[in-house]
């Protein structure tokens, strides 16, 4: 089981990092893709390792930390996302809930971001706060046929979602889906598996019945379980069709 949205790097997991680890094992998880949420974070993944579980990382500027100037730069993005070892860029996005006053600069460096993807062929990761509209305006604008990516954390409706799989987008699916009144399992439930990714955005968006305590990579089951559920599929086909659609969307990582 691939865990396609982690922050695993940050402080939250400095004290326990090798036992959350040894848990995300025992529940079946062999790789974490680390989105990145500034310049800095790059400095924070390389202390990653586990002997079974392989990381990857991903280079961007999240669409709340972009008051932060010199990321808005597209050469110092272009430089952080060619690695051989990134395999994505971002996480990039718009955030209208958590930041209104840079809603503009939030567009200009969701374009550059688009703009570098497409230059490396490497797919994009999307973050959607409030601005599902906005977000999928301009992935319309700068699709031209090159551009890959997911919508991380899905939280939109049927159409919303169907708009995005036309646009060349995958739905990471996570916590979220297993809350009991926020309605993303119904637009799920409606949309093909094959367009899905397994996510846990571990610190946050911690899926019952851990909602609201720190959330870890290995509770990327508990979301595959909610999809079994709703597919009515084997945990074992999910994981086998997750992990093959993001081995498709992000070669790098197979
Ligand atoms: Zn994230």
């Amino acid at each position: 089981m691939i865990d396609t949205h982690c922050h695993i790097y940050l402080p939250d997991f400095i004290d326990d990092l090798g036992e959350v680890l040894d848990r995300a094992h025992k529940n079946g998880i062999t790789d974490i893709l680390m989105p990145a949420i500034d310049f800095d974070s790059e400095i924070q993944m390389k202390g990653m390792n586990h002997p079974d579980i392989r990381f990857h990382k991903m280079m961007g500027v999240h669409p709340c930390e972009i008051n932060n100037s010199r990321c808005n730069l597209e050469a110092s993005l272009l430089a952080a996302c060619a690695g051989k070892d990134v395999v994505g860029v971002g996480e990039t996005g718009l955030d209208y809930y958590w930041s209104q006053e840079f809603v503009e600069e939030q567009k200009i460096s969701l374009r550059r971001h688009c703009k570098v993807a497409k230059s490396l062929k490497k797919p994009i990761v999307l973050h959607n706060r409030d601005a599902t509209d906005d977000l999928l305006d301009i992935i319309e604008e700068q699709q031209d046929g090159s551009l890959t990516g997911v919508w991380h954390c899905f939280n939109g409706s049927v159409d919303e979602g169907r708009r995005a799989i036309d646009m060349g987008l995958y739905l990471g699916i996570g916590g979220v889906a297993t809350f009991k009144n926020a309605g993303v399992d119904k637009s799920v439930k409606e949309l093909p598996l094959d367009k899905m990714l397994l996510e846990t955005d571990a610190p946050y968006l911690t899926p019952d019945p851990h909602r609201g305590k720190r959330n870890e990579p290995g509770y990327v089951k508990l979301v595959a379980e909610k999809l079994s559920e709703l597919f009515e599929l084997d945990l074992e086909e999910i994981d086998r069709i997750t992990t093959e659609n993001a081995k498709k969307l992000f070669p790098l990582i197979a």
